[in-house]
């Protein structure tokens, strides 16, 4: 059987065409997609599109946007072997981490990609980056298993794990890192799977959909300098329930008591911190430097090498739950969706 895709276009800059008169970006109809990458018609695919009305620049994204997404691949996921979803690259690392803890018990791919450059400009790297993704998600095993049963990201010529990524350059082609998990595969003439690193799902996972998706969650860069006042506000605010606190090096932070005293406040009132370094490598170790022991006293919880968009996610969607603040300090420091080394 022919294998079966579906594209959801939701936006970003992989959309756009120049208006020739006007010299502006502007959306264009996907369902002419085949018009402007004739090459989509060598696929020997059924491939469908679904397009969001409007296209939304990824700027603009939203935990209720991601529910529809999750929405749609959940409702159609027994008629397509692959999806594959075009984004902007501003917040695609945050999407995709977002469906990798949405859709529980994935079992087919899910590939987000996007551009730097529209598909109307004749330099695009949105048509390889395009045409690639659709042959990730179509991949099969010997065996006829999906190849690459997870969500992903894959952008000029590297297929990563969605929730391992961070958006790293504004500038170049290759505007996606992982930086502490190997890519899933690589394209040059063949495309080459690191079959050890991809996710396999046990035989019969059944997919469960986590639509709930509670943001009263906030990230926070420390600096030195930064004032005593604002922390404790920012720790006492009774609208946040999760913080996600970006520490130095390998997870350290001041190791004043108006700082420390702060945060067990906080972790006492049910708020859940979770600590990620601000380094784009490597990990929190919280046993290593006496500022790092303090801190797990006061109840803070190592995120170890999550990156900061999966932990923004991943503390929306298990607040979601329902869950206590025990259940979720309990999850955020185990990988629910190979989110943790
Ligand atoms: N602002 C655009 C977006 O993220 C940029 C892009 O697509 O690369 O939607």
């Amino acid at each position: 059987m022919k294998p079966r895709i579906l594209i959801i276009y939701t936006g970003g800059t992989i959309g756009m065409m120049k208006n020739a008169e006007t010299g502006a970006l502007e959306p264009f109809d996907f369902n002419g997609i085949r018009e402007h990458i004739p090459e989509l018609r060598l696929f020997d695919y059924d491939i469908d599109n679904y397009q969001f009305r409007p296209p939304i620049d990824s700027s603009d994204m939203t935990p209720d946007l991601w529910v529809s997404m999750a929405d749609i691949i959940s409702t159609r996921y027994d008629h397509y072997d692959g999806f594959v979803l075009l984004h902007g690259t501003d917040t695609m690392a945050f999407t995709a981490s977002a469906l990798s803890f949405m859709l529980e018990g994935l079992a087919k791919p899910v590939v987000l990609t996007g551009s730097q450059l529209p598909i109307g400009a004749m330099r695009t790297d949105g048509r390889e980056n395009l045409i690639t993704a659709i042959e990730i998600a179509a991949a099969r095993t010997q065996d006829g298993r999906p190849r690459v049963p997870e969500v992903c990201i894959y952008f000029a010529s590297h297929l990563y794990r969605g929730n391992r990524t961070t958006k790293e350059n504004a500038e170049k082609f290759n505007a996606f890192a992982s930086y502490n998990y190997p890519p899933l595969a690589r394209a040059g003439i063949n495309i080459n799977y690191n079959d050890t690193f991809i996710h396999q799902p046990p035989a019969n996972e059944r997919l469960i959909l986590h639509r709930t998706l509670d943001n009263r969650v906030l990230a926070l860069t420390l600096f030195p300098g930064i004032r005593p006042q604002l922390i404790e506000n920012v720790f006492r605010m009774p609208d946040i329930r999760g913080i996600v606190l970006r520490t130095f090096g390998s997870g350290n932070a001041p190791s004043k008591s108006w700082f420390i005293d702060a945060l067990r406040s906080a972790s006492e009132a049910g708020k859940v911190v979770i600590n990620i370094t601000q380094c784009q490598s490597g990990s929190v170790e919280m046993g290593l430097y006496q500022t790092g022991i303090r801190l797990r006293e006061a109840g803070v919880v190592s995120g170890r090498d999550m990156t900061v968009e999966a932990a923004v996610a991943k503390l929306m969607v298990l607040f979601g739950q329902g869950l206590d603040a025990d259940e979720v300090r309990r999850r955020m420091e185990i990988a629910i969706a190979g989110e943790i080394s």
